[in-house]
């Protein structure tokens, strides 16, 4: 079979859910039903670098998306997006489709329709009272700051992609929606 020429960059967890806050995965290794489907629909896949895993290790805790919008987690991101950025641009010029960027929802770094965000969350060193700030956390209908900055680093590279997240609390509807895309 000839190569289709279809790749997908998807957020690291998803073949690796090891990289994840401890106690948070609800998969054991790769997101197998996200995998399987894009490689039954002929995509090459890339993984893109996990931010949090890069900057902070895996003994971290819990952020939201006010902790990593700092210059800093910025530009790191930038720095770790550098050489898949620069595979793109090569895919593309020599006629490769890169058309799905693939996130994880809920998430502040990774997050494409929601990324979970508090203005008073600091870990738990925040002062105050911990319960009512933890009552305080919720998510919005933003994107995660990782995912932020490849889409602003795409479209400054005139690379236009379609962009779609898992919600690992209900994979079936997240399927439903990446189909849309394929
Ligand atoms: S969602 Fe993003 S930052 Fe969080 S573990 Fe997955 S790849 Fe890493």
């Amino acid at each position: 079979m000839d190569r289709n020429k279809k790749i997908a960059l998807v957020a690291h967890c998803i073949l690796n859910c090891n990289s994840k806050v401890e106690g948070l995965s609800e998969y054991g290794g790769a997101l197998r039903e996200v995998i399987c489907y894009l490689m039954d629909e002929g995509f090459g896949i890339i993984q893109l670098p996990c931010p949090e895993m890069a900057i902070y290790g895996i003994k971290r805790w819990g952020h939201v998306k006010e902790q990593f919008d700092t210059p800093h987690f910025r530009n790191v991101t930038r720095k770790l997006v550098q050489p898949i950025l620069e595979q793109v641009l090569d895919y593309v010029k020599n006629g490769y489709e890169v058309s799905l960027l693939v996130g994880i929802d809920k998430s502040p770094s990774c997050g494409i329709n929601e990324t979970c965000s508090s203005k008073e969350w600091g870990g738990y060193s925040s002062n105050g009272n911990m319960a009512e700030k933890l009552e305080k956390l919720e998510m919005v209908p933003e994107k995660g700051i990782f995912m932020d900055e490849i889409l602003k680093i795409l479209k400054e590279n005139e690379i236009v992609i379609n962009c779609t997240a898992i919600d690992e609390e209900n994979i079936e509807d997240s399927l439903k929606h990446l189909k849309k895309f394929i």
